[in-house]
Formats: C-alpha cells, structure tokens, sequence
C-alpha cells in the first residue's frame, strides 16, 4: 500500500529532506506527511539504489479460495425447490404430499427420515425439496450469502388469495433471482376462487401464461393429493430450461440446511451438497466448526458413502455445530483447523463490536463520543394514524440537535424478527406503541441487543427519545 515521505525515508535509512530534494527532482512537490504511490515509490528507490517490489494483497485467513471449475467438466444436477408463501396455506402439507406421493417408503423399511430436505423422482428426473418451509429459513441462509434454491413454490390457498407473506416471499424469490411457481393450494375448498389469486397476483407482476404472462400456476390440492404430477412436471420444465450443472469430481462444497446437537452422535448437519462429492473421511469446515465426515445418512435413512452435487445428507462428524447457511467444504485437516480458529477468533471481536449497538441508555454518551450522528428508529405500531403521529412527533425533534432522528421503517403489526434484523443492520432502536415484539423478535433481539421500547402513550415516547438525545433519560427498572 502508499506510504508517507517520512516513513518512506526511515525505510530507505535516509533523511526525509533528502527524500523531498529527490521528489521534487522528479517534479513532485511533497510534504514530510503526504502519501507517495505506489509508482512513485518505485522510482524513488531507484534513485536511492533501491529495487522495490509490491507484495501481493494479504489473502484472508477465514476464507478459503473457490474452486473454479472447467466447464468441460460441468454435468446436469438437480434443481433445488423450496417452498414459501403465507402461513397456514399449506407448505407443509404439499410438502407432505409431495414426499408421500412421490418417494416409495418401503426402500428404507418404512422409514422416511426427517433431515431438513428430501429428494423425489418424477419421470426419472431427481427434484430436491428443501423441507423447512417459509422464508425465514431461505432468508437466513441468504443473509450468510448462501444461495441454494433454484425454484421458488409459492403457495397460495385458493379460498384465502394474496396475503402478506405472500408479497413477502414474492419479493424474496425476487431479490434472490429465483423464478417462481405458483401452486394454487386447496382447489377442493368450497371457497376456490382460483381467478381472484391469479388476478391478485397479477397485481404483484406475476401473470398466469394463459392470461399471456410468463408465470406457471398450478391448481393444486395437498389434502386430496390433486395437481402433485403437474406441478413436478412444470418443475423439471423450469429446471431444464435453465441448464443446472456441478462437477462432480471434485471436493465437495455444500451448504448447512441444518444443525443440531444430538445426545448420542454429536453435532448432526444437514448438508446440500452442491458441486463436488462428499465422501467418508474426507476432512471439512462449515462456518467456525471443522471435524471429519464420520457417517452419512440420506433422507431415506441409509447409511451412504458418498454423496454428489443436489444430494443433501445428514453429517457425523463436526467437532461442533455450524449455522444454517453455512458453507461446507471439504479440505485438507489442517486449513480446515486453521480457517475455523481464525474465524471463531473473528467473530469474537465482532461479537464485540456489536454490543455497542445503539440503545437509549447510552444514547448521550455516545453522542458525545461523537459515534452517532444519525438516530435511527425502526416504528411499530397497531394503526396507521399512531404511526404518523409518533413519525410527525420524532421528527420534530430533529431542530437544533446534534443527531438527527431518522426514522427507517414504520408499519403495522407486532414486532418481528424482520424488524429486528432490519434494526440490527441500520443499528437502529425500535419503538413499538401498542404493539410488543412476538416470542422470536424478542429472543433475536436479544442476540442481536437491539433495543426495544414500547409504549402505551405517545408523548411517553417522545419524551424518552428527547431526554436520552439530551442525557436526561431516566434509568429503565
Ligand atoms: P403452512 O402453515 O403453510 O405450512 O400450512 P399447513 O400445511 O400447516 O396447512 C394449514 C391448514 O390448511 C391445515 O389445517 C391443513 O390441513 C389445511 N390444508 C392444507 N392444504 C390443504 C388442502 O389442499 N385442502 C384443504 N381443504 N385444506 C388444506
């Protein structure tokens, strides 16, 4: 990197006037604290008899370079499904009904094993199904970078229509570049109304195809087992079209579906693998946790050896247990040891930084300290009309003050765990005024130590804002 005048002189071993003399020979005018690149740098030494040489960038010890495949070696895998929608329009039963429908239980003695994800055939062609619906989970793995899907379900109860998390997971697959299919759930209710859903949906950029849009809808029924074949059928369409391929023949690279620690084997993962093949032995690392694949079981609760690009395993083996999301790669013991020490040691002093997350109680002080300029508030509230109010009155308070009042996010509904995340990445305090965090929001909140404040009158509100920006605010028994 640049270095100062002086510190290029007293590594050169020579006066920092003579240093200015030579830049100024060279036609640059410097002074004894200006940065010299890297180019003049080069030059100057020459002068001085001195060869230098720029050292390539520092590598980052907890990461681990990426495999960069030959494409020649590419071959068709999977397609990878997970399934989002509103709650209780029935993920879990189509999920049911998928598994049921389409994998024959006798194979494993009757035993369909839960692991987080599950394979089905369906006219000879594997589809992977990641088996922990709803968004949270696809949210959280993409919030580490992991991106596993390759087809959105979204699940729409044909009785209920559109609602809420509905946009939400929309708007996820969206941001996630993953295309979706529209499963219209519950077809045998007596309320179907499969016309509003499209209509509802249209409203939302996804138009039917026989309304001349580019989305698949399929009348589905997860109880009475209707629209199953279609819908896998319309699964393996979208999958072809977009030309999934791996490498087998290399280490394997998967991600963390999910994890847990089991009494007596241990920290058990739920491993997708990706690209590569995972076999008995090999020596692996997952986010801050490393070991060496022990055992291996499908989701048909075989015992198996290897296991190939779009197969998801449960491994034995990790000496501890890694999050979901977390990447897994097979390498050598001892860059797994190193990496792994290297990142739990990162995350410490993360850990640390993030304790200073911004609070009212220590909102002055750190004013003064001068860390905040920006007081950022994430607004909850039950109506619409309080959420105006409480913004109106926030920023008010913005008039003369050292730090400004910024308001990111204001609804309607209880406090959640998107609040939260959404306050941990803005480091912003929530104000919830006759709404309260569910069970969720609080215990991440609590991780994540973000404050939340709730109120039964506005004016409470406001004035805690105000006396915590002005070191008046009095301690919370
Ligand atoms: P999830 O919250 O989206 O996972 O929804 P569930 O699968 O738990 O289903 C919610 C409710 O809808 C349950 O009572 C299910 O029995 C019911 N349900 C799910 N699919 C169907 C269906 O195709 N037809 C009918 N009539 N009920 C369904």
């Amino acid at each position: 990197g640049p270095v100062t005048v002086k510190e290029f002189a007293s590594k050169m071993g020579r006066e920092v006037s003579e240093v200015i003399k030579k830049l100024m020979m060279l036609g640059v005018m410097a002074t004894i604290n200006q940065e010299v690149d890297m180019d003049t740098a080069v030059i100057l030494a020459g002068e001085f008899g001195v060869t230098v040489q720029e050292l390539p960038p520092e590598e980052d010890p907890t990461e681990i370079a990426e495999i960069i495949d030959d494409p020649a070696d590419l071959v068709p895998r999977s397609p990878v499904v997970t399934v989002m929608g509103h709650v209780d329009h029935g993920k879990t039963s189509l999920l049911d009904a998928i598994r049921k429908t389409h994998v024959t239980t006798q194979e494993a003695g009757g035993i369909t094993q839960h692991i987080g994800a599950y394979q089905v055939v369906n006219q000879g062609r594997k589809i992977v199904f990641l088996d922990t619906p709803g968004h949270e989970a696809f949210t959280a793995m993409r919030a580490r970078g992991a991106q596993v899907t390759d087809i959105a379900i979204l699940v729409v109860a044909a009785d209920d229509g559109v609602m809420p998390q509905t946009i939400e997971a929309i708007n996820h697959a969206k941001s996630a570049k993953v295309p979706i299919i529209v499963a219209v759930n519950k077809m045998d209710r007596e309320g179907a109304n499969p016309d509003r859903v499209k209509q509802q949906l249209s409203d939302h950029g996804l138009v039917p195809e026989d309304w001349g849009g580019d989305t698949i809808m399929v009348p589905v029924s997860a109880h009475k087992k209707t629209g199953i074949t279609e819908l896998l059928e319309m699964i393996g369409l979208i999958a072809e079209m977009q030309e999934l391929k791996a490498n087998p023949n290399r280490s394997a690279q998967g991600t963390i579906v999910e994890a847990q620690l089991d009494k007596g084997r241990g920290p058990v993962a739920t491993v997708l693998i990706q690209n590569g093949t995972l076999q008995i032995g090999d020596s692996i690392i997952a986010g801050t946790a490393y070991g060496k694949v022990r055992a291996m079981v499908n989701d048909r609760g075989e015992k198996v050896k290897k296991a190939g690009p779009s197969t998801p395993v449960e491994v034995l083996g990790l000496a501890d247990v890694p999050a979901a999301g977390d990447v897994l790669l097979a390498v050598d013991e001892k860059t797994a040891r190193a990496v792994a020490e290297k990142r739990i040691a990162k995350k410490r002093t993360e850990e640390m930084a993030h304790s200073q997350k911004v609070s009212l109680d220590d909102l002055f002080k750190q004013i003064q300290e001068g860390n905040i300029k920006d007081l950022n508030i994430v607004v909850k509230a039950d109506v619409q009309g309080s959420i105006e109010a409480l913004r109106q009155a926030l920023l008010n308070l913005n008039n003369n003050k050292e730090v400004r009042v910024n308001i990111v996010h204001a609804g309607v509904g209880a406090i959640n765990e998107s609040d939260v995340m959404l306050s941990s990445a803005a480091n912003a305090l929530i104000i919830g005024f006759n709404v309260r965090p569910d069970a969720n929001a609080r215990k991440l909140a609590e991780t994540e130590k973000i404050d939340i404040r709730t109120y039964r009158v506005i004016y409470e509100a406001i004035n805690d804002v105000e006396a915590a920006m002005t070191g008046m605010l009095a301690p919370e028994f």
